[in-house]
Order: C-alpha cells, then structure tokens, then sequence
C-alpha cells in the first residue's frame, strides 16, 4: 500500500487518481487545512497532521505502507516569507515525524515533493539539477532542507528517496474530477482565470522591472497530470532501487506573467483589467527547468507542451468549480 501525504492537496490529489489508475492501493492522509476532502478518490483517507507523532503511528500500524509519497506542507511563497515559523514546523518537523514512524515500521521508499525553489535565482537557463542551491524564501528553505535530510537519512539508515523538483504546476484533471483550488488563490494562472470569469477585479503583475524581455518574472508551467505521472514513474525507479536523488520537473520553455495573461485571454476569449504592481518577495526572475534527466532516466515525457492546453483544462475546470459554488 502507497501512503500520500497530502493527499487532499492540489498535486496530491491528482497523483492518487493516476496512482489508482495504474492499479496501486493507497491510503491518504490530510490536515485539511488547504485540502479537499471530495477531491480524495481512493478509499481510505485519514484527516491527521504531521505534527501529530501519536496519528502517524496509529497510521503505519493500522496499514501495510510499502512506500510513502509526501506532498504535505505548506506552499506559498509569500506566506513563507511573512510567517516562515508556520513553514518550517509544518514542512520540515512534519518530515522529520514521518520519517520517524518510516523508521520505526521499517518502511524504506518515500517520494518527496521538492520544488525549483530550491535553487533561487538561476546562474544557467534553463536550470540542471546540479545548479547551485541558494533559495530565497522559507518556503524554498525548507525543501532544500529536507531533501538534505533525506541524503542523510539514506546514508545512516538506509531510507530510498526522490526528490522531485516541480517548477510551475498547473492545470487541472482533463476529465473534470478534480482540479486546483486554493482559498485564498496565490498563483498566476488561476487568478488570471478568476479575473477571466469576473470574480476577480483585475490581475496585478508583480514586478515589470525584471532583466528579461518584457520586464515580467518568467516561469516553465508543468501540467498537474504530467506531474503525478512523473511520481509513478519515480516510484518504480526508486523500488528498482535505480533512482537518483532528484529530477526536475517541467517542459523546459519559460512563459513570461504578460505571456501566460495573454494566453489567458485567448483561451477563454474575455478581457480584463491588468495592473502593474512591486515585486513579490522571494521571487527569482525567471526559472526553467533542464528536464532531461526525468525524461532520459525515468521515461517520462510531459503530454501538455502547449501552455494554452494547460490553461484550457484549468479554465474548463474553473468554470465548472464556481458554478458548482454557485458563485457564477
Ligand atoms: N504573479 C503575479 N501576479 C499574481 C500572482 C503571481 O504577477 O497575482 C507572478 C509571481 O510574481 C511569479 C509568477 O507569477 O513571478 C508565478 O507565481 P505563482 O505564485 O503562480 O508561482 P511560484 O512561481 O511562486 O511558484
């Protein structure tokens, strides 16, 4: 049985639905603090926190866990920068609890979500898994954090890991099902839709001062259903026991801010208003991903190259999401 952490969260939840697909059992696991407990499709969901060693064991003792796949924890930038207490106990103590129980029920293949935050502002575009790693948010922090403390883990004890590195997720199941929704929404693309749709006032650009072509932040979007393929993937290496310790994920072509609006606007044929505004904090200028090592070593290759394909599933989600709200 495969535990996913996170299970309820935006990748979390789509990785289960390819994991059940594939044939694999799994029980998840969620604080429902950002989560949905509805967007959880397979049978055994636990509502429990990793903050919590007494939950954790009563999970591994209750379940035959072969392996783990841990997307919970904290994910926003900006919040990490203005509450890093909240990122470093959720994200890095809540790690270290789950390794313990691993340990202490001699569980030994956990599939870590990292992030490109790990490696801040790039020296080489696009960006190799051995590019220096100067993060510059908590929130990167601690995924640098932990992918250090797995090394260490496997070193002395043995555990087998992967991190996967996601540069931008997006999108949402093609088939409906689930999709993304945060509340409050931080990230590009669902906001530029909420204003598509009317929800949103307007879209503010962060920072149009950048030294890259437009001035805008620039980013390499990565299909969700691309990334949970990309963990099963990663899986069957690591129990092959041919896994290395870290793979980046996403296409390898940036989008500027201007550029992902613009597709926007396309996609769903509506207009809005754009402001420009300071720069976010803890955002590097642009990140792109090198993905060849996950496409050469693992097989995997993203299905949605296209951005304006990504937006079209995360649009066609959005617009369902709000009118089953009732919202509009
Ligand atoms: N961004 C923006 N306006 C928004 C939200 C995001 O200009 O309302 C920018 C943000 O500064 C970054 C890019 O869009 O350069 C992607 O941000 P997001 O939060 O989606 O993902 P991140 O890169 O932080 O993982």
């Amino acid at each position: 049985m495969i535990l996913v952490t996170g299970g309820a969260g935006y990748i979390g939840s789509h990785t289960i639905k390819v994991l059940l697909e594939r044939g694999y059992r799994v029980v998840a696991l969620d604080n429902l603090s950002v989560g949905h407990r509805e967007f959880v499709l397979c049978d055994e969901f636990i509502e429990a926190d990793l903050l919590d060693p007494k939950a954790l064991e009563r999970v591994f003792r209750d379940h035959s866990i072969r392996s783990v796949v841990h997307f919970a924890a904290r994910t926003a930038v900006g919040e990490s920068v203005e509450n890093p207490e909240v990122y470093y106990y959720n994200n890095v103590v809540g790690t270290l609890n789950l390794l313990s129980a691993m340990r202490a029920h001699e569980v030994k293949e956990i599939v870590f979500s990292s992030s490109a935050a790990v490696y801040g502002d790039p020296e080489v575009l696009p960006i190799p898994e051995d590019h220096p790693k100067r993060p510059k948010s908590p929130y990167g922090r601690t995924k640098l954090m932990m992918e250090e403390i797995l090394s260490d883990y496997a070193q002395a004890y043995g555990i087998g890991y992967v991190a996967l590195r996601y540069f931008n997720a997006a999108g949402s199941d093609p088939e409906g099902v689930i999709g993304e929704w945060h509340e409050p929404e931080t990230h590009l693309i669902p906001i530029v839709l909420e204003a598509a749709l009317g929800v949103r006032d307007h879209v503010e650009i962060f920072g149009t001062d950048y030294d890259t072509p437009d001035g805008t932040c620039i980013r390499d979007f990565i299909h969700v259903v691309d990334l949970a393929e990309a963990h099963v993937l990663a899986l069957e290496r690591l129990r092959e026991g041919r896994a290395s310790p870290a793979y980046n994920l996403g296409t390898g072509v940036g989008h500027s801010v201007r550029e992902v609006i613009e597709v926007c606007r396309e996609v769903t044929g509506r207009d809005f208003r754009v402001v420009k505004g300071p720069r976010r904090p803890g955002d590097p200028p642009a990140l792109v991903a090198d993905p060849r090592k996950a496409m050469e070593e693992l097989g995997w290759r993203p299905r949605y190259t296209e951005l304006s394909e990504i937006v079209a599933t995360a649009w066609e989600w959005m617009r369902k999401l709000y009118a089953r709200l009732g919202r509009f």
